[in-house]
């Protein structure tokens, strides 16, 4: 669950981002033209304040992650 940075409230997850367009939505990769792809961002949005708040899945995180993180 993540919480608004702003204010505090409970937020919704699990948004997609897209490109006008192309409807490729993003993805993150390691540096360089055809990097490695680490995962597609979700966006979560707080229903309070308006908030907007872009994460990958904790799936993606092991690519990044230089050891295991307990959460
Ligand atoms: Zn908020």
């Amino acid at each position: 669950m993540r919480i608004c940075p702003h204010c505090q409230y409970e937020m919704r997850e699990s948004f997609d981002i897209k490109i006008d367009s192309t409807g490729n939505g993003l993805k993150v990769t390691k540096e360089g033209t055809f990097g490695e792809v680490i995962g597609k961002p979700k966006v979560a949005v707080c229903p309070k304040c308006g908030e907007v708040s872009i994460y990958l899945d904790e799936s993606d995180l092991s690519a990044i992650a230089p050891h295991k993180i307990e959460y």
